[in-house]
């Protein structure tokens, strides 16, 4: 994917937009190839208009024009969903990347955040005040849709979500009016927006608090040869299950890099590294992790004091745009061995070598937020899987998507039956439905009849209107 920063927008003709200040795209223009690109390789579809925006008064007129002449809307915030419903065919892509503002207020704790904002780009600034906020574990995801889908990061044992940490917003509503959600001002809609995703209306600002966090963590990887796998898997769930909420880590089944710092006969094999970020006291992390690595001792460690930005682009070069993908997610109520032993036989054979299956913990901040409190579906899981197929050649779909599908369906047994939508592809209705439960479900669609009854913001994970 070209780094749409570096598009020629020079030559872009002003907008047909009424109103609108941004710069637009139609096909066959320079750029528009450029900007229709999402994460997902497989996607590939070719929007009537893209709109830059550049405020929410520019959102509005956008909104404004979908709904007069009829266009179908897609809104694009930092492209990273694996759907790849940022963009629509024949339809008006709000593209909301040329909204960066930033705002960080180190006095309160907070910062202001413009929608078209990556979390490379939040990160950094944040840090440099010694704040952070849980967020993507790759700095090219947009923070508008990993935050409108809950948000699960590093720090989320210790802080939360991302959505646990949003006190407002601005919004842009599917009639083109601008309203704020918080706990005071459209409570409904502040509810709906933590967890429930894009569909009530388009976010053009987040306001998030805050949390000292580095700027020096103790982060980094330990890898494990794959025949240690039952082992290390168990290993990790008990030292996990214990753990001080200050520990984030990520079990990742994944091949082995050419890189300099994993050993040769170990390259191009499947590995398991844990990933760690250690939020507390740098000289406190070694003895958080003791339980793991005294009883097995890493084949390679690379944990050390590192800036947390550094942790937060960890596993960046793993995941590159513009590669063919298929996820799935699920969450456990717990990792039995049975459930360990399902799970490792086809986590450590890899059909791609791009592929990572990852184990997160949950509970923590994450199960101390009330239930009801938010649109998010499942808080008492203990344990999350992220089943993240990847892969380079369209010859390859099929063994690829079978491969995923196989794994999450041997691993039913011991699933919540919720599902976590940022990590899902299309998987239909009813599973959309059951990651929030039946009677979240309900409550989301009648939100949506309230605040979108046409569902005009439809390319998303879909809540439809209450009938
Ligand atoms: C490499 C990679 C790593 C990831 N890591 C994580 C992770 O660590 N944690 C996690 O929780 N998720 C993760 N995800 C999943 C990610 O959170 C979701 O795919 C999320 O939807 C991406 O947001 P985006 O803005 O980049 O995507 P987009 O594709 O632009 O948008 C996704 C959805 O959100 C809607 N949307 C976007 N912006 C707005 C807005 N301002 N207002 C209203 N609706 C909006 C869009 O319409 C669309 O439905 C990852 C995804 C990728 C590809």
């Amino acid at each position: 994917m070209t780094d749409i920063s570096t598009a020629d927008l020079s030559v872009v003709r002003t907008s047909p937009l009424a109103g609108f200040t941004g710069v637009t795209w139609e096909p066959g223009e320079p750029g528009y190839d450029e900007v229709r690109h999402v994460f997902n390789g497989m996607v590939d579809r070719r929007p009537a208009l893209i709109a830059r925006c550049t405020s929410a008064d520019d959102v509005s007129a956008a909104v404004r024009h979908a709904v007069a002449v009829g266009l179908p809307v897609s809104v694009y915030g930092g492209g990273h969903s694996v759907t790849g419903v940022a963009v629509v065919d024949g339809g008006l892509c709000i593209d909301l990347r040329g909204m960066k503002s930033l705002d960080v207020d180190p006095g309160n704790r907070t910062v202001r955040a413009g929608a078209g904002l990556t979390w490379g780009e939040l990160d950094a600034a944040c840090q440099e005040h010694g704040l952070a906020v849980t967020g993507g574990r790759v700095s090219s995801t947009g923070v508008a849709g990993l935050a409108l889908g809950s948000g699960s990061g590093w720090l989320e044992r210790a802080f939360g979500f991302t959505c646990d940490n949003l006190l407002s917003a601005e919004v842009v509503t599917a009639e083109g009016r601008q309203v704020t959600a918080s706990p005071t001002s459209n409570p409904d809609l502040f509810w709906g927006l933590r967890g429930g995703g894009g569909n009530f209306g388009i976010v053009t600002e987040f306001v998030l608090r805050l949390h000292p966090v580095g700027p020096i963590v103790l982060g980094g990887l330990l890898m494990y040869p794959a025949q240690q796998a039952q082992a290390v898997t168990r290993a990790w769930r008990d030292l996990m299950l214990a753990a001080p909420d200050a520990l984030g880590t990520g079990l990742a089944f994944i091949t082995a890099p050419p890189a300099d710092f994993v050993p040769e006969p170990v390259r191009g094999l499947p590995v398991i590294g844990v990933i760690v970020c250690w939020s507390g006291p740098v000289e406190d992390g070694r003895a958080a992790l003791a339980p793991l690595t005294d009883a097995l001792p890493p084949a390679i460690d690379m944990v050390q004091p590192m800036p947390y930005v550094a942790v937060q682009q960890l596993i960046d070069a793993g995941n590159p745009p513009g590669m063919r993908n298929y996820w799935s997610g699920d969450f456990f109520e717990g990792l039995p061995d049975e459930a360990i032993d399902t799970f490792i036989a086809k986590a450590t054979a890899p059909v791609s070598p791009l592929t990572s299956i990852i184990l997160t913990p949950g509970r923590g901040a994450i199960a101390r937020v009330p239930e009801d409190a938010t649109a998010f579906g499942t808080r008492d899981a203990a344990f999350q899987a992220h089943y993240l197929g990847m892969w380079a050649d369209p010859a390859d779909d099929e063994r690829n998507i079978a491969a995923i599908r196989s794994l999450a369906t041997d691993m039913k047994p011991w699933t919540t039956g919720t599902a976590y939508l940022n990590f899902l592809g299309d998987e239909g209705q009813q599973r959309i439905a059951d990651s929030f439960g039946a009677e979240k479900y309900a409550r989301l669609r009648e939100l949506k009849q309230t605040w979108d009854p046409t569902n005009l913001f439809r390319h998303n994970q879909n809540i439809p209107p209450a009938d």
